[in-house]
């Protein structure tokens, strides 16, 4: 300021704090590009690393992996103790994930309880696995929640670049798809992709959202597998096998859809109408002189938010089905899950008459107390174990354990994944009672499934004999006599 002269008198000088204004800058900054829960990198950000990695894993010949990691059960977590709580847990998730990964991969939370990790510069797989092993290790160790221990695990998918692509979103399908195959196997494991068939380029989203609708537009279909007496050969059962043809995504395997349908509960109404289906089947079967008994596959989910003794009284008496011609398939995993009041639906089931068969016997935890609480009839034998009796011997030992548990618990026995007349031989030799494999018959529609009935039925009882009296009763056309 200048006085009337002219002569500086002093200045004026203004100034504003923006201290709050840089912060916030910087929130907004770290917030469009981390996960406000967690502080970790979001999904632009390891977009953007996924994208290094890749261009630098061309040029000095590395591999990068993409690796899918979900929770397991954390919905339960979350609505048993409250969300404050499930926030809790997805912090520490997040910071002992950063603590398994080397500075140079990214870590994101990619939405829920589900996290996406990029590792870079690997050399092989082999480096994948040992990430996702300690990432397991770590995780399974117990958290403090609240002040309580709280104990969970996670499933994980790997995909990894160039073997199953080598862009983004294919690296992303792929790794979560090899996550819902975790989970299936079980959760609280690590699956690489692997492509079987074509249709398992697709995302699980596509499989749901196809699937919400498959019902009510026809797509499903019960098939049956016949289930045979080794001794005589002749067909005793079928199993329900489920099958789904859609127009966009052509036919997809129980594999891959009844992990999606379990995962989002679709598995209630589906597996409520399989019951139907197959109850409907196996009277129809009764009335026209084929009492076969008809196996039905019950999910864990269903044990959990079903009433399930109430829906098969329903079915059985809408079907007007005897229950001795129903049996259930469940496996010891589902049971074991949650044992007390899985302990008092077994017993109003057996009350209603229908019978009880542990599926995929011997993959699980093989607890054998269980199988004296439950009331268990039948023991199917996995056929990972069945499949290699011939040249494997710790497989047939463990056969041959089953068959001598069941004998002993008088217990029947029942072979799945039958391939050829030698396996089947040498399961009745060593005194197991039913097979069912590709050996007998694929699962098949109904009305085929029936001309099988109606051929047998043709058929003199015969005891074994060997590989044509198998052909006679269930491959080709009654023969005379
Ligand atoms: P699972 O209950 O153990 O059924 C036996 C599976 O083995 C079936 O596969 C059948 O097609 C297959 N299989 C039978 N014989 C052979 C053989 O000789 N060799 C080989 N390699 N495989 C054989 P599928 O139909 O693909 O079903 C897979 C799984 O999906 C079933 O395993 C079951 O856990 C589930 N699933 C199928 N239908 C239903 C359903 O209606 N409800 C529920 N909850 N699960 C179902
Ligand atoms: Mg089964
Ligand atoms: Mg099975």
């Amino acid at each position: 300021m200048r006085d009337g002269s002219g002569k500086l008198r002093h200045f004026i000088g203004i100034f504003a704090d923006i201290t709050e204004h840089k912060a916030a800058g910087a929130r907004i900054e770290f917030l469009a590009h981390h996960d406000a829960l967690t502080g970790l990198p979001n999904r632009l950000v390891l977009r953007d690393s996924f994208q290094e990695a890749l261009l630098h894993a061309r040029q000095s010949q590395l591999r990068v992996a993409l690796l899918f990691l979900d929770l397991d059960r954390f919905k339960t977590i979350n609505d048993s103790l409250g969300h404050p709580a499930g926030d809790q847990l997805l912090e520490q998730t997040a910071r002992r994930l950063k603590e398994c990964v080397r500075t140079t991969d990214t870590v994101c939370r990619e939405g829920g309880d589900e996290f996406l990790i990029v590792l870079a510069n690997l050399r092989g797989p082999e480096e994948a696995v040992e990430v996702a092993q300690r990432i397991l290790q770590r995780l399974s160790e117990p958290f403090e929640v609240d002040g309580r221990g709280l104990t969970t695990s996670c499933s994980i998918g790997i995909s990894m670049f160039p073997d199953d692509g080598d862009d983004f979103d294919t690296l992303h399908k792929k790794a979560d798809i090899a996550m819902y195959q975790s989970k299936k196997c079980g959760r609280s494991t690590y699956h690489f992709f692997t492509s079987l068939t074509p249709s398992d380029n697709l995302g699980c989203f596509e499989i749901e959202t196809q699937l919400r609708t498959a019902l009510e537009r026809g797509e499903l279909a019960v098939h049956f597998q016949p289930i045979v007496e080794l001794e005589s050969q002749r067909i005793v059962g079928a199993e329900a096998l489920l099958r789904w043809h859609n127009a966009l995504l052509g036919t997809v395997s129980p594999s891959q859809f009844i992990p999606v349908a379990e995962e989002t509960g679709l598995i209630v109404s589906i597996g409520r109408w399989v019951l139907q289906q197959a109850c409907q089947q196996a009277k129809a079967w009764q009335v026209h002189g084929h009492p076969v008994a008809v196996a039905v596959n019950i999910s864990s989910v269903q044990i959990k938010r079903v009433d399930l003794v109430d829906l098969v009284r329903q079915v059985l008496r809408d079907t007007e089905l005897p229950p001795h011609l129903l049996e259930l398939e469940l496996t010891e995993s589902s049971l074991i899950e949650n044992l007390q009041s899985n302990t008092d639906t077994v017993r109003q089931l057996v009350q209603l008459g229908v019978s009880l068969s542990i599926d995929d016997f011997g993959t699980g935890y093989s607890s054998l107390a269980y199988l004296k609480r439950f009331s268990v009839q039948k023991l199917k034998i996995d056929r990972s174990f069945v499949g290699d009796i011939l040249t494997d011997k710790d497989d047939a030992a463990i056969v041959d354990a089953i068959i001598h548990l069941g004998r002993i618990l008088s217990l029947h026995t029942v072979a799945e994944g039958v391939e050829d007349a030698e396996q089947a031989e040498q399961l009745r030799r060593s005194g197991c009672q039913f097979g069912q494999g590709f050996f007998f018959a694929k699962a098949l529609p109904a009305h085929e499934f029936e001309a099988l009935l109606d051929a047998q039925r043709a058929c003199p009882v015969r005891r074994h004999d060997g590989t044509e009296a198998r052909a006679a009763r269930l491959t080709s056309a009654p023969e005379a006599g």
